[in-house]
């Protein structure tokens, strides 16, 4: 077996370098039938944790595997923001 070097952060001391940082990114959760987010996880009966599955709310559209749209932080706040969530939490808070 060949002799490993030992990397340099770790003779200096240091951390690990993290790999170079990403702009923050969401999911949106989209059904991949109609496009709507208007989705929500079908639970299972037997055992409590859910079969993993995903259910639409608006085409019944039943499945493991959903549409997940990245997005930017800010593009994730205006969806919110359509979705009325963001005063949903506002109101919720101040109540
Ligand atoms: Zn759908």
């Amino acid at each position: 077996m060949g002799k490993l070097k030992t990397p340099d952060w770790v003779l200096e001391g240091k951390k690990e370098p993290k790999e170079k940082k990403k702009s923050k990114t969401f999911k949106i959760r989209k059904c991949p039938k109609c496009g709507s987010d208007d989705v929500f996880v079908v639970l299972g009966m037997d055992d409590g944790n859910g079969k993993g599955e995903w259910e639409c709310k608006r085409c019944k559209w039943v499945g493991k595997i959903l549409k997940e749209e990245e997005v930017s932080e800010d593009e994730f706040i205006k969806y919110l923001e359509k979705k009325g969530e963001i005063k949903w939490k506002i109101g919720n808070f101040s109540a």
